[in-house]
């Protein structure tokens, strides 16, 4: 008699985090900045630092 405690919930893990990278190779992560009293948000390279409106911008 064995009994299995799992509980299977959210089988699909990662579909919700998407992962933008640069053209040199860098992770782009999202920063926000105050622009003019503006809240802005604007994605940036961990690795050369450049910085685009949108991580998409830097396809
Ligand atoms: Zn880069």
């Amino acid at each position: 008699m064995a009994q299995a405690g799992k509980i299977t919930k959210n089988a699909r893990t990662g579909t919700n985090t998407q992962k933008n990278f640069c053209s040199c190779g860098g992770e782009i992560t999202m920063k926000t900045i105050m622009v003019d009293n503006k809240i802005k948000n604007i994605a940036e390279c961990g690795k050369c630092k450049r910085t685009e409106r949108r991580p998409s911008d830097f396809k």
